[in-house]
């Protein structure tokens, strides 16, 4: 019973973040929806889990393909790719505006239906005839503070096969970059991307606000108010006043469900992968959403494939030396999400934080660490030899007895 009740048996909501094997999460997940199609006895608990794993299905059943989301970068400001009609976002600007900005700038009012408000990847065309052949072929972690531009060029590097995304970037923020690389994606097989930003339906959530205020004068403040103001103008954004139901936990609520949907998603689509499109200053690693998105893939056994800006070896002897050991002695505890509900809320699921950094740790400088490539030459720096002992912990540990 006690461990029952510690592994969140009897919590009406399920845990997000589990520190699982790849087995049980997948049969976890795979046996949820499986009880849920031949759900019968109503009952509280039960009609609970039933409309969470609804929302997972629905989620993981939306995707976009590469040459959608280039269609969309193409429409954003005042440049060359788009006619006048057809330009949103005539702030956006590839080198200054940031997904949020895009989210807030062009998703938002894209995503608007009505009174009500839509998922932006269930307003492409075909989007309601989901099939076997749309789910999402990988599974997307980025993060909203980094540029927009730098998640659209890992999408889209990744689509073409390549190994790092800053000569994609230089090319999509040239006038006509986006049209060109169309024509290149189309001549690869078609990949389809599961993006927080597309995906989740921002109007069942943060559409209308930007959470409450931290108490000003401190960080937490200022990034707030960052997160209001669109990076390039400093304008505040225009809230939406759509009548859609807002959820930011519970079962109805589509911003916590990244692990159930990686479980029900690798049960049903073999091949799925997860990319890591790691921004420039490599700030993915400090937001807390993405850190448990991480932390679960690698232990579900997803394989990940990581897109930095180059894969040019951090250098010991110039400024890396600061990202290194900023990433050396990451942890959870400090990692920062833009509502603070949401961070306690991670934080709140994490059993053990010692464990997760430890495994944090073994993502990123593990023998299959995502940083494995880019760290020749730290063998030297005391940072290091720390980070990997604390990695050789963590494989012992996750290798079991
Ligand atoms: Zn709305």
């Amino acid at each position: 019973m006690c461990l029952f009740f510690i592994c969140g048996f009897f919590q009406p909501e399920r845990p997000e973040l589990c520190l699982k094997k790849q087995n049980s999460t997948r049969n976890t997940a795979t046996s949820q929806i499986l009880d849920d199609d031949d759900a019968s006895s109503p009952g509280g608990q039960q009609s609970s889990a039933s409309f969470w794993n609804k929302t997972v299905q629905s989620l993981s059943e939306r995707s976009l393909e590469v040459e959608e989301l280039l269609e969309f970068f193409g429409r954003l400001g005042l440049r060359h790719d788009a006619s006048a009609a057809e330009a949103v976002m005539p702030s956006y600007d590839p080198w200054r505006s940031t997904t949020n900005d895009v989210v807030r700038g062009a998703i938002i009012p894209l995503a608007r239906a009505g009174n009500c408000g839509l998922a932006y990847a269930d307003c492409l065309p075909g989007a309601r005839a989901s099939t076997s052949t749309t789910l999402p072929d990988c599974m997307v972690s980025h993060t909203w503070s980094a540029l927009f531009l730098d998640l659209v060029a890992a999408v889209v590097a990744d689509a073409l096969e390549l190994d790092e995304y800053g000569k994609v970037a230089q090319r999509l923020a040239e006038p006509g970059g986006a049209q060109k690389l169309l024509q290149e994606v189309r001549r690869k097989s078609c990949q389809r991307y599961w993006i927080c930003a597309f995906c989740v339906n921002q109007h069942a959530g943060i559409c209308n606000g930007f959470g409450s205020e931290p108490t000003p004068g401190s960080d937490q403040h200022s990034r707030w108010d960052a997160g209001r103001r669109d990076t390039v103008s400093g304008d505040l954004f225009k809230l939406c006043s759509c009548s859609e139901p807002k959820y930011f936990d519970g079962p109805l609520c589509e911003m916590n469900k990244f692990d159930g949907m990686m479980g029900l998603l690798q049960h049903r689509q073999p091949n799925l992968r997860h990319l890591v499109a790691v921004d420039r200053r490599f700030e993915l690693f400090s937001r807390a959403w993405c850190v448990a998105e991480l932390v679960q893939s690698y232990l579900s056994n997803l394989p990940q494939t990581v897109l930095l800006l180059s894969n040019r070896a951090l250098d010991v002897q110039a400024e890396d030396l600061e990202t290194y050991n900023c990433l050396a002695t990451l942890t959870v505890l400090e990692c920062k999400a833009s509502r603070e509900d949401d961070r306690l809320q991670i934080l709140s699921r994490i059993p053990d934080v010692h464990e997760f950094d430890v495994q944090l740790q073994a993502v990123i400088f593990g023998s299959r660490g995502l940083l494995r490539n880019a760290l020749a030459g730290f063998d030297r720096v005391d940072a290091a030899a720390r980070a990997a002992r604390r990695a050789a912990s963590a494989a012992a540990a996750s290798e079991g007895p």
